[in-house]
């Protein structure tokens, strides 16, 4: 089956995902912030002068934090996130001793109780990437949990996940680390057989979804699919934003976008990035906690994926991938999802997938000149809406009109902004007009 919701989007030339995933030597320092997702942040569980072990739990909370390193807390930092928020952030130093905690196996997951299950993922620290990056857990008892109570009886209105989604091709066309771990699978698709056997376990999921490019040809994977009678959904490569969440989840539902649910996973459909589902394996049966991810590095049209432990910073990540100097930009993800960072000092967290190093003639600057109502941008959006018109609503303040035209089904892709001639801040307005109808609803 196809992709092709709305025929919507934009063609862009899509990075091709390089043959390795290349590693990082292990750092010697590593700087873990407190907030991994955009839930709660974590509360350290070390103190300034503690040692640790490779793999120990240094913070406890919704996405609990290991150090991917041993030797010694040095301190508590504050650094500065790409939203301008201060970050509380442990600092570890190395000694080299390569001591690690011992994990606890286990050999028959399947046969354990789902709630344990879910327990040992809360307690790995998976976190899904994204415009929220949320922790799995959380993300899995959102999508299953019960949607109201009968009136009468006060029994509640349960509904089950209905689909789980695994997208194996980035949103972003320069990022390729999805591509990447998924032609990692060609040949051996087990891992991800256990990692979908135990979701299901978890979740009892009616039907699983394996979301490929249309060039994607995994032969395990394909093969698993059939075998165990899962469903492929095709996307068209060179049309953004087809693999985003909520167009993979009408895909799988063959309905259009579900409008109601601030979050595709609030729906009851759960759309997993592939290295995420992987995390489960990882965490289910071996024990082992989220200690480093697959992410993206592009510079000037040449990308790397590279597989770096939590912790190292930005700058380090750049030189490893053989880059150094003055950047035009910094943006964690890629170039049309991604936040700008102002600087390569800070640290990486499991919420991002890549690092996209732009030269000084690569940045696009808005000019926010006025709408000329073109309407390129209701031809791009691929949820079907008035940008422009919206846009307006946001800047002047109309925040009800922009929310009765669906302000909320609007899902940051940037299309609209990437078309318009007037270089509008399309997606900034967005933001604000939501952050301010939230901020309304939350004070009555
Ligand atoms: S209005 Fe929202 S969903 Fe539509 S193109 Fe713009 S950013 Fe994307
Ligand atoms: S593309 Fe830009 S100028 Fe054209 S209608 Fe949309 S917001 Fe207005």
């Amino acid at each position: 089956m196809d992709i092709s919701f709305s025929g919507r989007g934009i063609r862009l030339s899509r990075a091709e995902a390089p043959d390795v995933v290349l590693g990082l030597p292990a750092p010697t320092k590593v700087r873990l912030p407190l907030r991994q997702s955009s839930s709660t942040p974590c509360v350290a569980v070390v103190e300034k002068g503690d040692e640790v072990k490779l793999g120990q739990l240094v913070a406890d909370g919704p996405a609990p934090v290991h150090t991917p390193i041993a030797g010694r807390v040095v301190g508590i930092e504050e650094l500065p996130a790409a939203d301008g928020s201060a970050v509380p952030v442990l600092v570890i130093e190395g000694d080299g001793s390569g001591g690690s905690v011992r994990y606890e196996a286990d050999g028959i997951p399947l046969k354990r109780d789902p709630e344990l299950l879910l327990e040992r993922i809360r307690q790995a620290g998976i976190v899904q990437a994204g415009r929220e990056s949320l922790p799995l857990a959380d993300m899995i008892e959102e999508a299953r949990s019960p949607r109201g109570h009968l009136a009468a009886t006060g029994a509640a209105l349960s509904r089950p996940v209905g689909h789980l989604v695994v997208r194996c091709l980035d949103v972003d066309p320069y990022l390729v680390n999805l591509a990447s771990v998924t032609a990692g699978l060609a040949k051996d698709a087990s891992e991800l057989d256990l990692a979908l056997q135990v979701l299901l376990h978890i979740t009892a999921a009616e039907q699983v979804h394996i979301v490929l490019g249309n060039g994607q040809q995994p032969a395990a994977v394909l093969a698993l699919a059939a075998e165990r009678d899962w469903s492929v959904l095709r996307v068209d490569e060179a049309v953004y934003p087809m693999a985003g969440d909520a167009l993979v989840a009408a895909g799988a539902s063959g309905a259009e976008p579900d409008v109601a649910w601030r979050r595709v996973d609030e729906s009851g459909t759960l759309v997993l990035d592939i290295d995420v589902v992987l995390q489960v394996v990882a965490a289910v049966r071996d024990g082992r906690p989220v200690l480093d991810r697959v992410i993206t590095v592009w510079r000037g049209g040449r990308v790397k994926a590279m597989r770096v432990p939590m912790g190292v910073s930005f700058a380090d990540i750049a030189k490893a991938a053989g880059h150094d100097g003055v950047y035009g930009k910094v943006i964690l993800g890629g170039p049309l999802q991604g936040l700008a960072h102002h600087t390569t000092d800070f640290p990486l967290t499991k919420s991002i997938p890549g690092l996209t190093l732009q030269e000084q003639k690569e940045v696009v600057h808005d000019r926010n000149e006025p709408c000329i109502s073109c309407g390129l941008c209701a031809m791009a959006c691929p949820m079907r809406l008035l940008p422009g018109m919206l846009s307006r609503y946001c800047e002047y303040g109309q925040w009800a009109d922009a929310e009765q035209a669906h302000l909320f089904t609007c899902i940051e892709c940037g299309c609209c902004a990437y078309v318009c001639p007037a270089g509008r801040s399309m997606v900034q307005l967005m933001v604000q007009g939501k952050n301010e109808v939230l901020a309304t609803r939350r004070t009555g």
